[in-house]
């Protein structure tokens, strides 16, 4: 069926034919011949698949139903132009289906790079998926398919252009995949103080842990709670003390450097993970969060007056084929050392 169809078009494919006229009757053509190319002609007109044909001129040959429908387009404005290519574009520029039929192939890359693939049944045939800003509402994104028709011969004398209209496909995976990439961001978030939770925790400390032991890079760790945090709680109530652990999630944002990570390790203890860095360097962040939170004004509704809260860091610095647990255990240790030595203070016993 195909072979009939390229023998009977191709071999007519420079006279511009209106595809709206349902009958052809070309002298010399035998009945039969006359059937089957009605036939191909139905199959195209009703074709649910927007599709055109242009001859080897670039001429618009066939412009069927569907794409009428789905460019604003009617057959009979476009057939013998080479204005096929106004529908996609804002301005005059090949289309997939003018680059093969003037055999550059190695064009394609150029106007299509990345979002063109040869076909994997035929040869000489493409399948592109691009977004088309000249398309209504705004544009629309396309899947579209083209394929040289060949002359007996073997020569290209045109080619056929199916398209697809894939937006709302399209819509709905961007859609699928914003809500995953939210769900994994809820997954590894603290919902109180928008920093990492504790599983996340264990995770990227591993990665880290390999990370140094494989480059031999320094990596510290900061352990900090809040001190006499059962006080305030107790004094002016749990959602006051909520704030309090808020507050210490913002400072504790602030004071980061782009490549350290904060974690709510537990109900008020907080863990920072320091890549690149030696213990020294981990005292002065350390220090700079301890004094800028000691800083933060609280204003809980039963106080009188501004009330102040502190926070006592421990601080460890890895050591080559410690691993994860004795590594976390140090800096808990250095976290009491602080505590021990009065709180509102870093703590950092070099092993
Ligand atoms: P220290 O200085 O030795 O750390 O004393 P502390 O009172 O901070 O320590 P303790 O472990 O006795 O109390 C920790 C308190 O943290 C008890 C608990 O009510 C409070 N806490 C834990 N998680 C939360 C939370 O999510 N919100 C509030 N508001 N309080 C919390
Ligand atoms: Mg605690
Ligand atoms: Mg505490």
């Amino acid at each position: 069926m195909k072979t009939v169809f390229f023998a009977g078009r191709v071999s007519d494919m420079t006279k511009p034919t209106d595809t709206t006229k349902k009958t052809v009757k070309r002298a010399g053509a035998t009945p039969l011949l006359r059937e089957k190319e009605q036939i191909l002609r139905e199959v195209f007109e009703n074709s649910p698949i927007p599709t055109f044909v242009i001859d080897k001129k670039h001429r618009v040959i066939y412009w069927n139903r569907a794409l009428e429908a789905m460019s604003g387009l009617r057959a009979s404005e476009v057939i013998g132009s080479r204005d096929h290519w106004k529908v996609f574009y804002h301005e005059h520029r090949p289309t997939i289906a003018d680059l093969i039929v003037d055999e550059r192939h190695n064009e394609i890359p150029h106007w299509y790079l990345g979002k063109c693939n040869k076909s994997k049944w035929i040869e000489d045939a493409y399948e592109a998926t691009d977004f088309f800003p000249a398309l209504e509402g705004g544009g629309r994104w396309l899947r579209f398919t083209a394929s040289a028709l060949k002359n007996a011969g073997g020569v290209i004398a045109g080619v056929v252009e199916t398209l697809e209209d894939i937006t709302d496909r399209k819509l709905a995976e961007d859609a699928l995949r914003e809500s995953e990439a939210r769900y994994r961001t809820l997954s590894v978030t603290d919902s109180l103080t928008g920093l990492y939770n504790s599983r996340y925790f264990y995770d990227q400390m591993q990665l880290e842990i390999e990370r140094a032991e494989r480059y031999g890079h320094p990596l510290s760790l900061l352990l900090l709670d809040i001190d006499n945090f059962k006080r305030f709680n107790d004094t002016y109530g749990h959602l006051e003390g909520d704030e309090v652990l808020i507050r210490l999630g913002q400072v504790i944002r602030r004071c980061l450097r782009t490549t350290d990570s904060a974690y709510r390790f537990g109900g008020e203890e907080f863990t920072i993970v320091l890549p690149e860095t030696a213990g020294d360097a981990a005292i002065i962040l350390a220090e700079r969060i301890r004094e800028e939170f000691a800083n933060e004004n609280f204003h809980p509704v039963e106080s009188p007056k501004i009330v102040h809260e502190t926070v006592s860091i421990g601080v460890a610095e890895y050591l080559p084929r410690e691993g994860l647990r004795p590594f976390i255990k140090r800096a808990d240790f250095n976290m009491y050392g602080a505590k021990e030595q009065g709180k509102n203070r870093v703590y950092y016993q070099p092993a």
